[in-house]
């Protein structure tokens, strides 16, 4: 028997696939969004690189906008209740106004970093993941959204990230 998640997963393949991509005004797409709905409280995805297999970041699916959120770490055990909530929290906060995995990022001190800005949705959609072994990896939240999903459809409990 597949799971909920995986289920879920791949009904939302078929939406994102249908809604064309997740960029821009998209991530505010009614139909995107309540297809990630389901998987808000799924365990946040491992996610390692393909040349050292390394562990570079985990993601998981924000709440807010369709789209996949990441952290180099995740939150304290007992402060983990899946998806956004077992991403690392920046501590102290500085931004309060920023979602804590995004200025985590916008540090610049983790392995998840802000490709730019520069997009009509006004979130850093495209990310870079750097790992220690110096592979950098760059990801549109399209490509983050049909990895992630494609991992859970198929209970995946990690992925591995390629140039
Ligand atoms: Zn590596």
């Amino acid at each position: 028997m597949p799971s909920t998640a995986s289920t879920a997963a791949q009904a939302a393949v078929l939406v994102l696939d249908e809604v064309g991509d997740a960029e821009g005004v998209n991530i505010r797409d009614a139909r995107l969004k309540g297809a990630l709905e389901p998987l808000a409280g799924t365990p946040a995805l491992e996610v390692c690189c393909g040349r050292c297999r390394g562990r570079v970041a985990w993601w998981a699916p924000e709440t807010v906008g369709a789209f996949i959120a990441a952290t180099q770490g995740r939150a304290k055990p007992r402060r983990r209740h899946g998806g956004i909530s077992d991403l690392a929290e920046p501590a102290p906060r500085t931004s309060i106004g920023l979602a804590p995995w995004i200025e985590l990022a916008s540090s610049g001190k983790t392995s998840v970093t802000i490709e730019d800005w520069k997009n009509p949705s006004g979130w850093p959609l495209r990310l870079r993941f750097t790992c220690r072994c110096g592979a950098q990896y760059t990801r549109t939240n399209t490509t983050r959204m049909r990895e992630y999903l494609t991992a859970i459809g198929s209970e995946n409990s990690m992925i591995f990230l390629h140039s």
